[in-house]
Formats: C-alpha cells, sequence, structure tokens
C-alpha cells in the first residue's frame, strides 16, 4: 500500500512538462531528479523550491518518502 502512494506521487512528478536540464537549474528552483531511481538524471524538476529547502513541496514529499524506506 505504501509502494502504491509512492508510486502515484513519483508519477505526478515525473508528468511535468516544465522540467529542466542540469544547466537549466537555477537557485530557488527545485533540483530532483526525475527517472528512475536507478538511472543518472537528465531532467530535474525546476518548481519554485519551499524556502529553506532544495527540493518544491511535491518532490520533498517524495524525497522523505525514499528516505523512509532504506
Ligand atoms: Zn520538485
Amino acid at each position: 500500500m505504501v509502494k502504491e502512494i509512492f508510486d502515484s506521487a513519483l508519477l505526478e512528478v515525473l508528468d511535468k512538462e516544465d522540467s529542466v536540464s542540469f544547466a537549466e537549474l537555477k537557485a530557488g528552483r527545485c533540483r530532483f531528479p526525475l527517472g528512475g531511481i536507478n538511472e543518472p538524471p537528465v531532467r530535474f524538476c525546476g518548481s519554485p523550491t519551499v524556502i529553506g529547502a532544495i527540493y518544491c513541496k511535491d518532490c520533498m514529499r517524495i524525497a522523505y518518502r525514499r528516505v523512509e524506506r532504506r
């Protein structure tokens, strides 16, 4: 059940049309890597980040879930 929630949250982000390449990443932009967990990241989220964080709120949700899964 937890895995299903994780996957749907990840897909929401992978669907983003405004993802950016590494060269396009700027301060204040979410640097969450899109794509498979075991693939080298090519595109990044690029949404405005939460203040003081490196990810936007959607990606923080996913990132923290990844940590918990260790
Ligand atoms: Zn993001």
